[in-house]
């Protein structure tokens, strides 16, 4: 009786000890599971790219395209503060800032208000920044995440706030919008050379050498004076700068960076109907989200988040053969309210599963970095 006494003590003492031994080990393991968040954020935008804009793509092909390469996906409530149907002043806002506003307003909340946005909470944190599009950079995608103005239509005090941003890297079209009458201050592309920026812009034959540039370097490459030219007519540098432009700012010796990345010309082939342009510029999207999941996936520290700002052109597929062609019809020119699917990879992209309005974009990146708005 004695003995078994003590035999069961003994067994009791091993069983706790394994317990504990093993609970403290599981306990360690999801400590640093928790704790190992994304460091650099990759936003990339599809203006107007909706589920079936994505359809078109994947039945297009025989082949799988980079959306079937993600794992966690949701769909995103567009709505302004002010419509159903957003414009992409107010979606933009509401994912770099949290905050839902009304149609047109830029980094503004739906009181006029000046929010903060991600562009300026990344530099708070000491991280890089950037910026790629293929509309003007003073649109209103990528002006929603750096400036504050009631109307996107103001592109002079939109550039102007631009240029005092020092965001890291800026390409897109608009050289314009920096050196005539639009600006109160003509000559803005001195300001930004006198600001340290090296002036870039697209040569015809051989693309500029971005990450060839220092870590110390600003750079803002324009790809045209006005709006760039769609992917119908040749354009191939989007994906090649989505390709360069997070190797360069991961030279920099900052805690990380953050880069906005925008499709946008998906949305001007959609307003006006055209599948033939709709379809180059989809291509070319897939190119470019290709191009930085190939980056995140060689880094794993980076978070790629691809979501749109809008539906535009309620388009729908009304016939086609798989893997082959699809027939596309348009029920508008204009945006729509339905909701837009979004993909993340990487750390902290489980988090982005679910149906969610698209301030949470905001609320999402900010807890997993741990940034205070
Ligand atoms: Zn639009």
């Amino acid at each position: 009786m004695q003995y078994s006494n003590i035999k069961f003590n003994y067994l009791l003492k091993c069983l706790i000890l394994v317990v504990c031994t093993f609970g403290i080990n599981t306990d360690i393991s999801f400590a640093q599971n928790d704790t190992t968040g994304p460091k650099n954020i990759i936003i990339f935008i599809g203006d107007g790219m909706g589920l079936s804009q994505i359809s078109t793509e994947i039945l297009s092909h025989k082949k799988p395209t980079v959306f079937e390469s993600f794992k966690h996906m949701g769909f995103v409530k567009t709505h302004s503060h002010s419509s159903l149907v957003t414009d992409s002043g107010a979606a933009a806002t509401a994912m770099a800032t949290g905050k839902k506003t009304y149609n047109n307003a830029i980094g503004l909340d739906k009181d006029s208000i000046a929010v903060t946005n991600l562009m300026e909470l990344a530099q708070a944190n000491n991280y890089s920044t950037g910026i790629i599009v293929t509309s003007p950079l003073t649109h209103a995608t990528p002006a929603g995440f750096y400036a504050h103005s009631k109307h996107r239509i103001n592109k002079g005090e939109i550039a102007e706030q631009l240029v005092q941003k020092d965001i890291d890297l800026l390409i897109g079209g608009g050289r314009d919008d920096f050196n005539n009458e639009n600006s109160t201050e003509l000559y803005l592309l001195d300001t930004l050379k006198n600001k340290g920026y090296t002036i870039l812009s697209n040569n015809e034959n051989e693309l500029p050498n971005i990450q060839g540039y220092g870590p110390d370097s600003k750079i803002i490459l324009f790809t045209s004076d006005f709006l760039p030219s769609g992917a119908i007519t040749g354009r191939e540098y989007f994906p090649q700068y989505c390709k360069t432009g997070p190797y360069y700012l991961r030279k920099k010796e900052t805690e990380g960076f953050l880069l906005m990345v925008e499709s946008s010309q998906l949305d001007i082939s959609l307003h006006s109907n055209s599948a033939l342009e709709f379809k180059a510029e989809i291509h070319d999207t897939e190119k470019a989200i290709e191009a930085l999941l190939d980056f995140a996936r060689k880094d794993g520290n980076t978070l790629l988040i691809v979501t749109a700002d809008h539906e535009t052109s309620g388009l729908a597929i009304a016939d086609g053969k798989i893997g082959r062609k699809v027939d596309l019809a348009f029920t508008t020119n204009g945006h729509t309210a339905a909701l837009v699917p979004i993909f993340a990879y990487g750390p902290g992209a489980e988090n982005f599963k679910g149906i969610y309005d698209n301030t949470e974009i905001f609320n999402k990146v900010t807890q997993l970095l741990n940034w205070n708005p």
